[in-house]
């Protein structure tokens, strides 16, 4: 691959990036993937190498028509093509996730914190990859879950039974949305199941694990339960405030209210990259596709001592975080056109 010699504002060039419109359409998804199921297999697949612009481009036209493209659902469903080489993104975090769906593992010498639990066949091969990094996922002491969508909490139930000293721990409104979610998918060919309630978690509430100290913010939007979590990620020693935004997409939209909540917490995050005391600078991201993470990876790989951390990105994040704002601000005007009055 040819890498830039410079690390980009982006890692994607404009004409690339995915939109905040094409960002995330997938809570449809569940029942979409049944319907893509077994089609044609001989065909070329969406992309080898987990290239975020078709994916994106992809999930749009899934988003825009509300059906899955038949491309898009054999790549999902591919363990082969999902599968990302589990590396190291930080001194103490891993991106231990699939292709299309992210897991974070922030580690500490006295326990780690895993951010989602994926899903499905991907959920075993997840805790492969932390042993391939040299962790033990028994040392797990805290899933967080972001929301109660299947790719993000669907994993729960597998994780629960190998790792049976983890808490598990959602939002109240994210345990409730995950328990439904399950519930809804009872009879479809894809079904989960979901774990009881265990950790509850609230806004502002900070856990320490070891010396891994993890914020959580209510960010009601993507679903009402949906949290987002703050950390520090280091660098050759260099402390960097790293924050995972929950839920991404519009894609489980009810009603303007729940729109009108995304652009608010859209906001609030953007609010913590300019925090003069401690700004977040690093976004890692729950969906590799929505920020080129996938393609930033790859310049980590090519870092050369003294050259800038890829992820550390403050302005990308704020100029991703206006695009989800713009995006949002548009289906608004759409949602509110539907109320009826
Ligand atoms: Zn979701």
């Amino acid at each position: 691959m040819n890498l830039p010699a410079r690390r980009p504002r982006h890692p994607l060039p404009p004409a690339q990036r995915p939109s905040a419109r094409s960002t995330l359409k997938m809570a449809a998804l569940a029942g979409a993937l049944a319907g893509a199921a077994g089609q044609a297999a001989a065909q070329d697949p969406l992309t080898t190498r987990c290239e975020s612009a078709p994916i994106a481009a992809l999930f749009k036209v899934f988003g825009d028509t509300g059906r899955m493209p038949p491309d898009l659902g054999r790549f999902l469903q591919s363990a082969a093509l999902q599968k990302i080489e589990p590396y190291k993104a930080f001194d103490n975090v891993y991106y231990v996730g699939i292709c299309w769906v992210s897991a974070w593992l922030i580690t500490s010498p006295s326990g780690h914190v895993l951010i989602d639990a994926l899903y499905g066949p991907y959920t075993e091969p997840m805790l492969d990859n932390i042993r391939k990094l040299g962790f033990d996922p028994k040392d797990i002491r805290q899933v967080m879950m972001t929301h109660g969508h299947f790719d993000h909490a669907g994993g729960a139930v597998t994780l629960k039974a190998a790792l049976p000293g983890a808490r598990f721990a959602m939002t109240a409104e994210g345990w409730r949305e995950a328990a439904e979610s399950a519930a809804e998918s009872a009879s479809r060919p894809n079904r989960w199941t979901m774990i009881d309630k265990d950790m509850v978690l609230t806004d502002g509430q900070v856990l320490q694990v070891g010396d891994i100290r993890l914020q959580t913010f209510e960010t009601p939007g993507h679903t009402m339960g949906t949290a987002s979590f703050s950390f520090d990620a280091f660098d050759g020693g260099r402390r960097h405030r790293a924050f995972t935004v929950g839920g991404l997409g519009l894609n489980a939209i009810k009603g303007p209210e729940q729109v009108e909540a995304f652009i608010a917490s859209i906001k609030r995050i953007r609010t913590l990259t300019e925090d003069p005391k401690d700004p977040v600078t690093t976004h890692l991201t729950t969906h590799a596709f929505s920020n080129g993470l996938t393609e930033a990876k790859e310049l980590l790989k090519a870092r050369k001592p003294g050259d800038a951390h890829p992820l550390v990105d403050p302005r990308g994040f704020r100029e991703q975080l206006d695009a989800l704002q713009a995006g949002a601000e548009q289906r608004l005007v759409a949602e509110r056109a539907k109320k009826p009055n």
